[in-house]
């Protein structure tokens, strides 16, 4: 179990939270059959750092996204993304003590 800091709610147990997959960039407006079947079906499955959806279930149902590393669940950062293309969302330090691997 690990520790994952809600921007919203701050550090919680990882129990209150459900994984939501990997972050992904979506294809161009007429993605080739190529494309769209690797935007839909394969993932990148980092050994290291990755960016994740999370969705704060049992909190604030707030969904964010958190760089985390998958070899020690280390949460590097949270943050709320905005919702338009092209811009960069501004990162929101979380403030996570360091926890023990599991
Ligand atoms: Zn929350």
């Amino acid at each position: 179990m690990f520790l994952l800091a809600c921007p919203h709610c701050g550090p919680r147990s990882v129990d209150e939270f459900k994984y939501q997959g990997e972050v992904t960039r979506r294809p161009p407006e007429r993605p080739t059959l190529r494309e769209l079947t690797d935007y839909v079906y394969f993932r990148d499955n980092v050994a290291g750092v990755q960016r994740e959806w999370w969705y704060h279930g049992t909190g604030c149902g707030l969904w964010f996204v958190a760089e985390r590393d998958t070899r020690t669940n280390e949460v590097l950062r949270t943050e709320i993304p905005e919702p338009s293309r092209g811009r960069t969302p501004a990162p929101v330090e979380a403030a996570v003590p360091d926890t023990p691997a599991v």
